[in-house]
């Protein structure tokens, strides 16, 4: 429950709707209450004619008339306050799921290794839903009771301590109750989401990736694995709603007694001449207003638990560690911009003794790496798959920090310069081509604002997309859809690279950039690059030797560590992978220069 106010408090500028609902809830609770008032004095009214003792008709038409303005007002009061309320639950979702997207777009990398996208949206959808949901009912529903409960107590305090007393000892007893099976009921629920989670998780995969389900014939095993999931949350359902029900009719079990008690304290005490019927009328109107909320109850315990659990899903996220110094931090603190006092004599890029692992405990990727990278420079990474070549990468970005040892740029230790700094610094192409949907316009000028469409054709020429983008109907507006699916792999490799290129940063990263290439555009984006490379320095990584073999420097990387450093003239003449990887590469561009 202290989340779910916490979540209220985090949300201040609500504040005018709260009071409203507040306000709102008081007057709702004060026409309802008023009316039985009415009536008891009507009843007397009654009694006293009947028995010939007074009264008349227009006395009654008058009561019968407060009434009708009562249930007026009333039904006013409660749809303007249900109004402010779905107004308060709309505003709160907007307001928390931009809360939730701004936390995610501020964690690590590392934060995304291990959460599938679609686990996180359910996450999303199903804490901020239930934390409304709760919100809109209370208000709609439950807050207004709640005044009127205590409204109520207070009334029949005046008239019956007897009565109080029965109806004050109600309300502990229902939620104590109550708590009594919330722990079996949240375990239950955490195990449903559970399934919901790992179901929207593997949900969000298959749509992404439906060519390989179709190529290899799962759509029979996907879809028996999402219905299983559901299965097993119906099933839980089942248990879990058996046993709330089983609970539900026990607790309402207890109340009934204690109201019968209370009405039969009524009764006799009337007779006994303690009340005018007309009170009794009264007292039984209020008992049982005040009875309404205990049987709505079983609903808003329901949607309260849930609520509970919700909030509890979204403040674990809002409670996870931020990648330091990020950008949307930065803004929030209102700190001044920041900056950085590049070394110019410094080598650009320098790893001193990095180690690196991707968990606290799994095995280092990286080794004892020590290497400098002078501006201006052209340096290949080389080595087999999985040998950390992109780790290096993913270091120098400070996508994940360095276990041991640092890394620097311009040298000053990336741990110190705010991420936002660093990255403008590099423009990178990374081994996947990561595009995103939209137009080709849109993905090359990513980032960037205030793109003429001559800096735009200028870098999908240097990254040879020109050739394919012109002969598009719709050029540089076309929709490249999901990851860029609308299009092959050299056409988003190719996009990916002039996306770098338009970036215009001192430090250029090629993973794997050109991988997708026939020879042919491999040649011609070299030639676009080696133009855009002068004066850059550069890290390129690549399996074709052809492409690096004009680059300064070669660095060999064996199982995490260095295994040479040289020229491509130098390595060429060791025993060591390049010269292995030459020799072994040699048969395959004779083959392609014959193509040529
Ligand atoms: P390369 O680019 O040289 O082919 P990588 O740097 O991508 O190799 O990977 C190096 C090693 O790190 C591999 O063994 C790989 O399994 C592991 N690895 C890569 N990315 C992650 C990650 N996000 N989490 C855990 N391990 C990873
Ligand atoms: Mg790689």
């Amino acid at each position: 429950m202290r989340s779910i106010v916490r979540i209220l408090g985090t949300a201040r500028e609500l504040w005018h709707l709260y009071l409203g609902i507040i306000v709102g809830a008081v007057a709702i609770a004060a026409t309802a209450l008023l009316m039985p008032f009415v009536i008891a004095r009507a009843t007397d009214v009654v009694v006293s004619m009947v028995g010939g003792k007074g009264g008349t008709v227009t006395t009654l038409l008058w009561l019968a008339g407060g009434l009708l303005v009562l249930s007026l007002a009333n039904s006013v009061l409660t749809n303007l306050t249900g109004y402010w309320g779905d107004l308060m639950a709309t505003r709160l979702r907007a307001i928390l799921s931009r809360r939730y997207f701004r936390k995610l777009l501020k964690l690590p990398q590392r934060y995304y290794d291990n959460e599938l996208t679609g686990t996180i949206i359910s996450r999303l959808n199903r804490s901020i839903t239930s934390i409304t949901d709760f919100l809109q009912m209370f208000s709609n529903n439950f807050f207004p009771m709640l005044i009127t409960v205590f409204a109520v107590l207070v009334i029949s305090l005046v008239y019956s301590p007897w009565l109080a007393l029965l109806l004050i000892i109600i309300y502990p007893t229902f939620v104590w109750l109550t708590a009594l099976t919330s722990k079996r009921w949240q375990v239950w629920e955490h195990q449903k989401n559970e399934h919901y989670d790992i179901a929207g998780g593997r949900f969000a995969e298959v749509i992404g990736q439906m060519r390989v389900v179709k190529s290899f014939v799962t759509e029979r095993d996907e879809l028996k694995k999402f219905g299983d999931h559901y299965n097993d949350a119906v099933g839980l359902t089942g248990e879990q709603s058996a046993y709330w029900h089983k609970m539900d009719t026990l607790r309402r079990a207890v109340l009934d007694v204690v109201f019968f008690v209370i009405f039969a304290i009524i009764f006799v005490q009337t007779a006994q001449g303690a009340f005018s019927i007309g009170v009794m009328v009264m007292l039984i109107q209020l008992v049982n207003m005040a009875k309404q909320p205990v049987t709505g109850m079983s609903y808003l315990v329901d949607t309260t638990q849930r609520a509970i659990a919700g909030s509890h899903e979204y403040f674990k996220v809002m409670g996870e560690i931020d990648e330091p110094n990020n950008p949307l931090e930065l803004d929030e603190s209102g700190a001044a911009q920041p900056t950085v006092e590049w070394r110019e004599d410094d080598p650009v890029v320098a790893f001193d003794d990095v180690s690196f692992g991707y968990g606290d405990t799994t095995e280092l990727v990286l080794n004892d790496i020590n290497l400098a990278i002078d501006r201006g420079e052209r340096v290949a990474f080389v080595g087999e798959s999985g040998g950390g070549k992109t780790t290096l990468v993913n270091l120098l970005m400070k996508l994940y920090p360095a276990t041991s040892g640092t890394v620097e740029v311009h040298g000053q230790s990336v741990r110190d310069v705010p991420s936002e700094l660093l990255r403008r610094e590099i423009g990178v192409v990374f081994q996947d081509a990561s595009l995103f949907s939209g137009t080709i316009r849109e993905n090359i000028a990513y980032g960037i604002d205030d793109v003429t469409d001559e800096q735009l054709e200028t870098a999908a020429r240097r990254a040879n997309a020109m050739s394919f983008i012109s002969r598009l109907k719709d050029g540089f507006d076309t929709e490249i859809g999901e990851r860029g699916i609308k299009l092959s792999g050299g056409q988003k490799q190719r996009l990916s690279v002039a996306r770098a290129l338009l970036k215009d940063a001192p430090i250029l990263i090629l993973d794997e950039a050109t991988s997708s290439l026939d020879t042919k555009s491999e040649r011609a984006v070299q030639a676009g690059l080696d133009e855009l490379m002068e004066g850059r320095t550069t890290v390129i990584i690549a399996h074709r030797l052809s492409t690096i073999s004009t680059v300064d420097r070669i660095v060999t990387l064996r199982e995490g560590r260095i295994d040479e450093i040289g020229t491509p003239a130098e390595l060429a003449t060791t025993d060591g992978i390049y010269a292995e990887l030459l020799a072994l590469q040699g048969s395959t561009s004779r083959a392609d220069k014959a193509k040529l």
